[in-house]
């Protein structure tokens, strides 16, 4: 990814693509601490738009304070750079990634005495779990490794550290040739997927699972309000694996996967093993909203 023309917001300015770098002794490398967003820019008629950008913004500056963080830019700066990045790359939709890490001044523990770096990047990047996902669904397996405590490391923060454990998952399941992990939580109930929410559909009902050790997704946010304005009221609880066995829907939400159903549950076909009518119900009012088809949304939408 580091070979590419354009240009990357590194610390306050516009650099070349290639020259947004940074020392192998970078602290965050070692020790696995760096908040960062996904955010994504979709191509509607008034040309590209950052989806919930605030939201976002807010969420890593929260991810910092939970860390400690002191990030040198406000959120406004924030936003504006990230609007900045889409401009100067000509990108007509893209994915974004802000991130605020640790420099190279210091080894140890602590992060004191280590500068905060930020860079935002951003390019073309289509459907996370494919177009066939999206379309069909995905076949999806637990995972033999839990979403980490919420004692361990901070379920509200997007932290780079937490990704280890997402990585672990993804890496078991799709070996043996699924597409996405779903973790469950210490206790054993339904977390979420490696990087993605998800919701339950039964007997006409959407469920999700208690957010506690998952993260507070902002697509979850925007599906509930979707799927409130179709009349259904999201009800949160703490779901087992064998609730998704015998549910006649599911899907999971993230700003890379977007609203993908899930198919197939450790070999449990789920429903009737395809996208079914209330996820796609949901999902092409979710394609409506961040392309900008739906003027009640407009609010979240930043025109770059
Ligand atoms: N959970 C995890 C672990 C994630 O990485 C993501 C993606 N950011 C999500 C949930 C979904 O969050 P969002 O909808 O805000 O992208």
């Amino acid at each position: 990814m580091a070979d590419r023309d354009g240009f990357i917001w590194y610390d306050g300015k516009l650099v070349p693509w290639r020259d947004a770098t940074t020392h192998v002794l970078t602290h965050s490398l070692h020790y696995g601490l760096a908040v960062f967003e996904g955010v994504r820019a979709y191509k509607t008629d008034g040309g590209p738009a950052i989806f919930r950008l605030r939201e976002h913004t807010q969420r890593l500056l929260n991810s910092a304070k939970i860390y400690q963080m002191t990030i040198p830019y406000s959120l406004d700066e924030l936003m504006a750079a990230q609007c900045e990045v889409v401009r100067a790359n000509k990108l007509e939709s893209c994915y974004l990634r802000p991130i605020a890490f640790y420099g190279s001044e210091k080894m140890g523990i602590s992060t004191r005495g280590a500068t905060v770096h930020v860079s935002i990047a951003a390019w073309p990047w289509g459907a996370y779990l494919g177009d066939e996902g999206i379309q069909h669904g995905i076949r999806v397996k637990t995972s033999s490794y839990q979403r980490q405590h919420v004692n361990v490391t901070m379920a509200r923060a997007k932290v780079s550290s937490t990704y280890a454990n997402s990585i672990l998952a993804n890496l078991e399941v799709t070996a043996q040739g699924y597409d996405e992990a779903l973790l469950l939580d210490t206790q054993g109930f339904v977390a979420e997927g490696a990087g993605e929410n998800l919701f339950v559909i039964k007997d006409g009902r959407i469920f999700e699972p208690e957010i506690a050790s998952a993260l507070t997704g902002i697509t979850r946010d925007s599906v509930i309000r979707i799927a409130r304005e179709f009349g259904y009221e999201i009800e949160s609880r703490r779901l087992t694996r064998d609730d998704l066995y015998i549910a006649d829907e599911a899907f999971f939400t993230g700003t890379a996967a977007e609203v993908t159903p899930i198919r197939e549950l450790d070999d449990r076909v789920i429903g009737s093993g395809t996208r079914g009518p209330i996820t796609e119900k949901i999902q092409s009012r979710y394609f409506d909203v961040v392309n900008g088809r739906a003027p009640a949304y407009a609010e979240w939408l930043t025109h770059v």
